[in-house]
């Protein structure tokens, strides 16, 4: 059932600099996943807009109050942005949704309040993180101040719009930053939204700008910026590699990355309720049709109870509906572009000439539209070699290895590459500690796979999926550097 008619979906195809839309002319169509059709165009800024943007920031962060106010002024502002932005859900919801690979009910039910909430979350810190007072000699006085870095450089990616440049701009403004913010070409337009809200709460104009364009072009420019003091990005790993020597090469910036993955589930035969956790590791791998950092993409299943877990996992793929993102009832996200739906399809299929075989979907789900879907896939008879075990797929594919003890489940969890998150399931506590120990993942699950709504728990890769953390106190502090003090008492009378 339509929840909203995609065509009445409003956007603005502009940048936003200093408070205000910035039009220019456009070069980029962009396509909603769900029917492939284009139905707006997008301004790439080039480096003198990025200039232009950048330089704003400065002022604004140099001359308004927002890093000087109160903390907790600035924390009454994040909140009242907050309190906007879920009064705007439906605005907001469509404006998501109709763009992007998220579904209606998910981004009102979950996208919009997260965001929302996340803001909160960083705002709380604002006045609790100052410095430390260190041991000195009596006659001296030595601290460290926190201090915002200036401005900031975004780069976000398209799986979750709104949620991933939230946890990108929130704890950056928090901690006193301005922020220039590159959402993905192909997502570029709910974020416009945020910042006119962000002004509407009563954030000083150009301490929240967005700037729109490719990566090669807008992306490089802006992380290459000599006023860009620090730049934190998510997206695939590739990119990241090529940010990270970007900011080593252009006034070695800091830089956080949140980057790819490959996410082992291990199912051990004692796990309790093993019907539940197929649904679970299902749900891992199919939610947004598998487009998301964490995606459980191997399960890795103790032989004795593997045919009952790969049968309870096909059983729930098959209650999900593919579906536009503006109906109600679609439980099954669209692949974000047709070219990537192929991308994923030929990556199921020469792992079948290389000895997998398809035990649920295998092929592009048909859909009466021009949209692309996939089927959700489980692979089995995989090698660890095989191009769907090594490479992130981003799409709904789970490969199924099997296991007779724990060291060869350790063994096959730990990838040369990733370490972005690891779910275990078994009822067994001294497995779960040794698991715990021994997995070389940002973040382990047990007995659930996913992310808490608290936001105090940091998020972040090992290895190649990435460096530093998004959300928790740690996202708060990577955007504060601190500044050491020492002071020398005059000398007392008499000394
Ligand atoms: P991507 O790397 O293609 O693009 C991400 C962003 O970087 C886009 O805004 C893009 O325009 C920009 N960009 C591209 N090249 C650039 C360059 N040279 N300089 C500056 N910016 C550049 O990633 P994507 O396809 O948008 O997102 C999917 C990837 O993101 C997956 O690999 C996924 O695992 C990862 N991801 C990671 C997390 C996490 O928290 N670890 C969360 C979400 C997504």
């Amino acid at each position: 059932m339509p929840s909203f008619h995609p065509d009445q979906v409003q956007v603005h195809s502009a940048h936003f600099i200093g408070g205000q839309y910035v039009a220019a002319s456009a070069a980029l169509e962009v396509r909603r996943p769900s029917d492939n059709r284009a139905y707006a165009s997008l301004p790439v800024a080039d480096a003198e807009l990025v200039d232009r943007a950048v330089e704003n920031a400065w002022q604004a962060f140099k001359t308004s109050n927002w890093a000087r106010q109160a903390p907790r002024d600035r924390a009454r502002v994040l909140r009242r942005w907050a309190d906007l932005i879920e009064a705007d859900a439906a605005q907001l919801a469509p404006l998501e949704a109709v763009g992007s690979t998220r579904p209606i009910a998910n981004a009102a039910a979950w996208d919009i309040p997260f965001t929302a909430e996340g803001i909160r979350f960083f705002a709380e810190f604002a006045d609790k993180e100052g410095g430390d007072v260190a041991a000195t000699r009596s006659d001296q006085f030595g601290m460290t101040v926190a201090e915002p870095y200036g401005v900031i450089g975004a780069i976000a990616p398209w799986n979750f719009p709104l949620v991933m440049a939230s946890w990108k701009i929130a704890p950056a403004l928090a901690a006193g930053n301005a922020v220039v913010l590159k959402p993905s070409e192909l997502t570029p337009f709910s974020v416009l939204r945020l910042a006119e809200l962000a002004i509407a709460a009563g954030m000083p104009p150009g301490i929240f700008n967005v700037i729109q364009g490719d990566g090669r072009v807008t992306g490089d420019a802006l992380v290459r910026h000599p006023r860009i003091a620090k730049v934190t990005f998510t997206g695939s790993t590739r990119t990241g590699s090529a940010i990270m020597a970007a900011c080593a090469h252009s006034g070695t910036k800091p830089v956080t990355l949140e980057l790819g993955g490959k996410s082992p589930q291990l199912v051990f035969a004692d796990a309790p309720d093993l019907d539940k956790v197929a649904r679970m590791v299902a749900g891992a791998i199919a939610g947004n049709a598998g487009q998301v950092c964490v995606a459980g993409s191997r399960l890795i299943v103790q032989r004795s109870v593997a045919d009952l877990v790969v049968a309870g996992i096909a059983q729930a793929f098959q209650a999900l509906r593919p579906g536009h993102t503006w109906d109600q009832d679609s439980t099954l996200s669209p692949i974000i572009s047709p070219a990537d739906a192929q991308r994923i399809d030929g990556m199921v299929q020469r792992s079948v000439q290389a000895g997998a075989r398809i035990a649920a979907g295998g092929a592009l789900a048909p859909f009466g539209g021009e949209g692309a879907f996939y089927q959700p896939t489980i692979l089995t008879g995989v090698g660890a070699d095989m191009e769907a075990v090594r490479d992130e797929i981003f799409g709904p594919v789970l490969t199924v290895q099997t296991f007779d003890d724990d060291d060869e489940a350790l063994a096959l969890a730990d990838h040369p590459a990733y370490g972005l998150a690891a779910g275990v399931h078994t009822a067994d506590i001294g497995r779960v500690l040794r698991c715990v120990r021994q997995l070389e993942a940002g973040t382990v699950w047990v007995n659930r796979y996913g992310r808490s709504d608290d936001f105090v728990l940091p998020t972040g890769g090992f290895k190649r999926s990435g460096m530093g953390k998004d959300l928790g106190r740690q996202a708060y502090e990577a955007n504060l550097r601190h500044k050491t003090v020492l002071i020398d008492f005059a000398p007392e009378s008499g000394a």
